[in-house]
């Protein structure tokens, strides 16, 4: 594999472009950052700012594509220490979903530093292996054709989480334990690594005088963002039950991830289900990946549409005979005792999510506004 200059892990370059890395970590350590002064000290203002910056961005736009305002010309110390300002940031809220949409746009904005330009393919294999995962260069290609090789147990764990169809271990060509992908799908790949990364490293402990002189100062700012999150996005991680799925809603999800077409019909009554059900923006996002025409930015569109329709009550899920209509109902596929989709009282999809919840020993959902019965 050609070389376009080796990137040195652990460097305050390497540190700044992806803070999140345990070199940066190190590198903050050399420097013996007492968090007092960040949080105190004149000098560390420009830091402060682009911190916040960093949140606000991602609040604006999470698909990575925008970057705090002078970011990229800052000097290396003010990058490292405004993520280090930012973490602390989102970690503030009760509620995690300002973190969650902070990671995601980190990490996005990670993969597109991997993909720039003027970056290498050396440079996601130095990454990938500085967060501990076993890769290396692959066999053949130059620059942008470049490979880079997994082992299996590295690509497994990496991969679990996407949805895209092609990175499914069956559409893989596996040869002596590693798995090969070109440079960019392996920048991808680890962006989902990134995320889940950031995302275990939230929220940020910190002592309750700090948290609450932190909260003093930046109070006003955190409300007005956590109140610019889409709908959807504060519900929280738990809301939603997947175990109370009804055969209809689990099949449209599986042949979303078997990478199957669904109807838009289908699409449809998807996310309005998942959004009545509790499920937060993300999740609703994540469950289109596998779709074969997945767009990001389109789908991020429509799901906001269903979840923004009547002030984020969101759009009514369909009803059993409609989906039946559009051959979307999957009854025989109900393995609930007795069987609840032959309840000729059961309506919709809903209702059969409260039942199953029911007989499972889990707290009634409440039932929101605007859902069938
Ligand atoms: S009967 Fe209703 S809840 Fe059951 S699979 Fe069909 S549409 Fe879904």
């Amino acid at each position: 594999m050609a070389v376009r200059g080796t990137p040195v892990v652990g460097s305050a370059t390497l540190a700044a472009r992806y803070p999140f890395l345990p070199g940066a970590a190190r590198w903050i350590e050399g420097i013996s950052l007492n968090l007092e002064e960040l949080l105190e000290s004149p000098a560390y203002a420009p830091a402060r700012a682009l911190g916040r910056d960093r949140v606000r961005v991602a609040v604006q736009d999470p698909s990575g594509e925008s970057i705090p305002p002078g970011l990229e010309t800052a000097p290396e110390v003010d990058r490292i220490l405004s993520f280090v300002y930012a973490r602390f940031l989102v970690s503030l809220p009760p509620d995690l979903a300002l973190a969650r949409r902070w990671c995601v746009a980190e990490a996005k904005a990670a993969w597109k530093s991997l993909t720039r330009r003027d970056a290498s393919p050396e440079e996601t294999v130095a990454l990938a292996r500085e967060m501990g995962y076993e890769v290396a260069e692959g066999s053949s290609g130059t620059h942008r054709g470049s490979l880079v090789s997994f082992s299996l147990p590295s690509y497994l764990r990496l991969s679990a989480p996407l949805r895209e169809a092609k990175f499914r271990l069956i559409h893989q060509l596996v040869q002596k334990g590693r798995v090969e992908l070109p440079w960019k799908d392996a920048a991808r790949v680890l962006q989902e690594g990134i995320r889940a990364h950031l995302l275990a490293s939230v929220p940020v402990a910190m002592d309750a005088s700090l948290a609450s002189r932190l909260r003093d100062r930046e109070g006003t700012l955190l409300e007005t963002l956590v109140a610019g999150l889409p709908a959807g996005s504060a519900r929280g991680p738990g809301a939603f039950d997947a175990r109370g799925l009804p055969p209809c809603m689990r099949e449209m999800r599986q042949m979303l991830e078997r990478g199957e077409n669904l109807s838009h019909f289908g699409r449809f009554s998807l996310a309005a289900f998942l959004h009545k059900a509790g499920a937060d923006r993300e999740y609703i996002v994540d469950s289109y990946r596998g779709a074969p025409d997945f767009d990001e930015g389109i789908t991020r569109y429509q799901v906001d549409h269903i979840l923004q329709h009547d002030g984020g009550k969101g759009y009514t899920p369909p009803d059993c005979a409609s989906l039946q209509a559009n051959g979307l109902c999957f009854r025989e596929r109900d393995d609930s005792r007795p069987s609840l989709c032959a309840d000729p009282a059961l309506h919709s999809p809903w209702n059969y999510y409260r039942r199953r919840r029911k007989a499972l020993g889990a707290p009634e959902p409440p039932t929101p506004s605007g859902t069938s019965t």
